[in-house]
């Protein structure tokens, strides 16, 4: 960034330029993005105050984060924050940063359960951020959900955004490796609901460097086959859903037809069904218990 006096248009402009040279996606708004979050207001401002001259220490605070941006980082990480059902999650590495697609998940958990029941368990495995038990516990008033996580850091992050979205009273988050951690036929949960890891070695190799270098491995890792954890998954659920409970869990694009072999393969299904996400993807089992 040369010396000269910057104005917020014209340091949008030089960077939407610079970040296109350099192949980083979104060029513009990635500069738009780290700039709102540099002045720590919101990309409106931006677009209110073209005219606004910048300071020496915001520019440098700027140009950290354009380095940063350069090296593959997305800006998710360096601006800490992601929307997911239109609510703020603080996001850092040691958490996936929450997809649009994943709103198809929650969306199909909501359609399934009925919102004027007064006793409902839910259990979210692999919570991350949290957002997708975070949202859920917003849209069912009455639901409990134990979220659990195997990474300590992302326990306490899904804790502070349940906090931050004054759910945490109705999340209870738990240190566990999947079901490890939970008495076994308790049969209590009307949903599990997960984002597993599901992909495999050779796609792992295949990813953009902004998820393959900073996502966190064990959130994406599915194995050779990337059904490791989906495996798993289909096998243990039926332990602890209840009668007619649901599993509703994430898959990848290609991998409908092996989930519904699984599916099958398990007898402890009545029956189910696979919803795309808005790009017309295979996306999500919904799989009901006997
Ligand atoms: N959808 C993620 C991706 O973009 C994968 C998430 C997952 O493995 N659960 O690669």
């Amino acid at each position: 960034m040369p010396e000269e006096s910057w104005t917020v248009l014209k340091l949008l402009q030089w960077t939407t330029d610079y970040f296109q040279r350099n192949n980083v996606p979104e060029p513009r708004t990635s500069s738009e993005v780290l700039l709102a979050h540099v002045l720590a207001e919101d990309r409106l401002f931006l677009y209110l105050n073209y005219d606004r001259p910048m300071e020496g220490s915001e520019l440098a605070a700027y140009r950290a984060c354009i380095k940063r941006r350069l090296e593959g980082e997305p800006n998710q990480y360096i601006t800490g924050l992601q929307e997911f059902w239109s609510l703020p999650f603080r996001v850092s590495p040691d958490v996936l940063i929450p997809r649009p697609e994943t709103e198809v998940l929650v969306e199909a958990v909501l359609e399934f359960l009925d919102k004027a029941d007064s006793d409902l368990d839910i259990l979210d495995l692999g919570t991350g951020s949290g957002a997708i038990a975070i949202a859920l516990a917003r849209e069912l008033p009455a639901a409990r959900i134990v979220a659990t996580d195997l990474s300590m850091a992302a326990l306490d992050l899904a804790q502070e955004n349940a906090r931050s979205h004054q759910v945490d009273e109705r999340i209870f988050l738990v240190r566990a490796d999947m079901f490890a951690a939970l008495p076994g036929d308790s049969q209590k949960f009307k949903a599990v609901v997960t984002n597993p890891p599901y992909v495999s070695d050779a796609e792992m190799l295949e990813l953009p460097r902004e998820i393959r270098d900073f996502e966190p491995h064990h959130a994406l890792e599915g194995g050779p086959d990337g059904l490791a954890a989906i495996r798993h998954i289909i096998a243990v659920a039926p332990t602890v859903l209840s009668q007619a409970g649901a599993l509703c869990m994430e898959m990848g694009a290609g991998q409908a037809e092996s989930v519904s072999g699984l599916v099958l393969e398990s007898q402890e299904y009545r029956n189910f069904h696979i919803r795309k996400d808005y790009s017309g993807l295979d996306r999500v089992l919904v799989a009901i218990k006997k």
